[in-house]
């Protein structure tokens, strides 16, 4: 589906990503994990054109995003993202903030979004919150409210920022079954990720970047249980 080839970003002269390549296939769940500063977070933003890269190309289905007349909202309602922090519109109620997208992007009536809406509400267990402000929730269920507001724009596929690491312990759980759910049904994503174990059980795919490159990558069984690059080993020695 998406393929980035020679990718790299600098703000100013620091250079973040250096001639990142990389590419998803449908259905493909791939894990970015790395260390702090890494550029993950920078990645993830040029593939959503939240940052111009500096050079390299970004494909979707063979065409070049980042060439000037793309449509980049056409191209976001097909490649949704959720955040580290959610970004829920806090004055609208959880099934406002899954219709906006439906409505606005996707020019789609009221009533259309908001079927839509309910639909991924329920999948992620959250239809029960419909009428709640953003405020009103825990960081799991809010998270999961961003979940199904990306779900609601049936997208090609969703990336994810450490969609956990703001959220208290006992709320992980809940938004990585949600996620590990969509795997099995076939969603293609793209992770950042802490989680290990998650990583492990659930990718096709891991990739290791360290200083703004990919530093080793491969199937999970490898990359996790035997390493080859020193960097890896360091960097999994820190989650024993
Ligand atoms: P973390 O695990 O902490 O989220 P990360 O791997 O996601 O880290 P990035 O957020 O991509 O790392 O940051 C990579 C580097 O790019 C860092 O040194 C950061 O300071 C720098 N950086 C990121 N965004 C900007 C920006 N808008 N302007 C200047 N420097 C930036
Ligand atoms: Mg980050």
């Amino acid at each position: 589906i998406l393929q980035v080839r020679h990718l790299s970003k600098s703000f100013g002269s620091h250079q973040v990503l250096k001639d990142i390549d990389f590419e998803t296939y449908h259905g493909n769940v791939i894990c970015i994990i790395g260390a702090s500063g890494s550029g993950k977070s920078t990645l993830l933003r040029c593939i959503n054109m939240l940052e111009t890269p500096t050079s390299g190309q970004i494909l979707f289905h063979g065409g070049d995003i980042t060439e000037k007349g793309t449509n980049i909202n056409t191209y976001r309602s097909k490649v949704g993202m959720v955040f580290q922090s959610f970004n829920l519109f806090n004055n609208m109620t959880v099934l406002e903030n899954c219709m906006a997208g439906v409505t606005k992007v996707l020019k789609k009536d009221r009533k259309t979004a908001e079927e839509t809406a309910l639909k991924y509400l329920s999948k992620v267990g959250m239809a029960e919150y419909i009428n709640a402000k953003p405020n009103q929730l825990s960081g799991g269920q809010k998270q999961r409210v961003a979940i199904a507001r990306a779900l609601a724009m049936e997208p090609e596929m969703l990336l994810f920022d450490e969609p956990t690491s703001a959220l208290d312990p006992q709320m992980v759980g809940e938004v990585l079954e949600v996620m590990r759910e969509l795997a099995e049904e076939g969603m293609t994503m793209v992770i950042v990720t802490h989680e290990m174990a998650f990583a492990r059980d659930v990718s096709s795919h891991v990739v290791f970047m360290k200083d703004g490159v990919v530093a080793e990558e491969g199937e999970p069984s490898a990359l996790f249980g035997n390493p080859k690059q020193e960097s890896t080993k360091e960097f999994l020695a820190r989650f024993r």
